[in-house]
């Protein structure tokens, strides 16, 4: 059997790039993750994924009983697990009000990082008993963070910022009793989405911590660059749209490619010489260039203060399993 890697969220953008760079590879089986089921076929017959490369198995992020049915059909089919990839994302900037997932909880926070949490505590057996022919060298769990978390950049300081305060909406629910934000204040969708990303980085900063000495597994988060085309952006308002790919390739210089992106991210989940755990991946978009998609080699980057906070990052830890049902 081939090694498999699961992504999230494997419909669109980064996770549809990133699945067909790992596919067309010839070296992985890429479990597609995702909601959608048709549109995922589609996009990955779209790019010409070879059949037979990839499975596309049904997962939605916003419910945990069927994060919990999709593990159950993911040890069913026998394979073996030697990446997961919890990328999939919400971000809901215009809206007004808070909507919430299946089990009540804030739609960004709880697909974005309750959703992975139970995710990627459920199948972490499962990259442990991966078998040692693995092109990566050792079984990973990667989740995608993302600069807009990570408050020591320009991008991560532009306002509403990320702020998990003392977590006293996260511990009350999340369900829009209490509060719908993690700090307990406002709904804002913008700083929602920026919030879940920094409980990613946090996340994978905890299982890092918790468990590479003691499975083997090998976790790491990234910025794969400002995708400034894809889906993510779909709940944005028009004008920001058309304005922002451009603002990001010739102001920021950010901008990268789906293509490139996707090429990053599979470059975290299988290169041999990406191995070190705990660490946050970027790429220098300034050494390389906007025109051709050229894989520059990934550098260790620095996280903001909140997300190094690992005293913070243990009550995430703590009051997520309580929210997921594993406590
Ligand atoms: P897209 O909107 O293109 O992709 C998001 C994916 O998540 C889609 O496949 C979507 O499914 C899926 N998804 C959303 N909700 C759920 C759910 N409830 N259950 C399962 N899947 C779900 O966005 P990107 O590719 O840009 O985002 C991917 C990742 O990259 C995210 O983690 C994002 O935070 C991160 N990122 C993006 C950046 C950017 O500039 N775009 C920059 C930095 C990080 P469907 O196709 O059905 O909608």
């Amino acid at each position: 059997q081939k090694p498999t890697v699961v992504i999230t969220g494997a419909s669109s953008g980064l996770g549809l790039n990133a699945a067909n760079s790992m596919a067309q590879s010839g070296d992985w089986h890429v479990v597609m993750a995702c909601r959608d089921f048709a549109k995922a076929e589609k996009e990955a017959r779209k790019l010409g994924m070879p059949k037979g490369s990839y499975t596309v198995m049904h997962l939605d992020l916003a419910s945990l009983e069927s994060v919990r049915q999709f593990v159950q059909n993911f040890k069913n089919s026998g394979r073996r697990l030697d990446a997961l990839v919890c990328n999939a994302a919400v971000y809901l900037p215009t809206a007004k009000e808070p909507t919430f997932t299946a089990d009540g909880f804030e739609l960004s926070v709880g697909t974005n990082h309750l959703g992975h949490f139970l995710l990627a505590n459920l199948l972490l057996e499962d990259l442990q008993k991966a078998p040692t022919n693995n092109p990566a060298g050792a079984p990973r769990c990667i989740i995608v963070g993302s600069i807009t978390g990570n408050t020591n950049t320009v991008a991560g300081n532009v306002p509403p910022k990320a702020d998990l305060g003392d977590l006293r909406g996260l511990r009350t629910g999340l369900d829009g009793r209490n509060a719908s934000m993690i700090d307990g204040g406002e709904f804002d969708g913008a700083k929602a989405y920026k919030d879940s990303k920094v409980c990613n980085m946090l996340t994978m900063r905890q299982m890092h911590q918790r468990f590479h000495d003691s499975t083997g597994v090998t976790f790491a988060s990234l910025y794969p660059g400002c995708i400034a085309e894809t889906g993510l952006f779909r709940n944005h308002i028009g004008l920001f749209r058309t304005l922002f790919p451009p603002f990001q390739k010739y102001i920021t210089k950010g901008y990268v490619s789906e293509v490139e992106a996707g090429r990053r991210l599979a470059q975290v989940v299988s290169d041999p010489s990406l191995n070190k755990s705990g660490v946050y991946w970027s790429w220098d978009n300034e050494k390389s260039s906007l025109w051709f998609d050229q894989v520059d080699g990934a550098l260790e980057n620095n996280v903001s203060k909140e997300v190094s906070d690992d005293a913070k990052g243990a009550r995430l830890w703590d009051a997520s399993l309580k929210l997921v049902g594993l406590e």
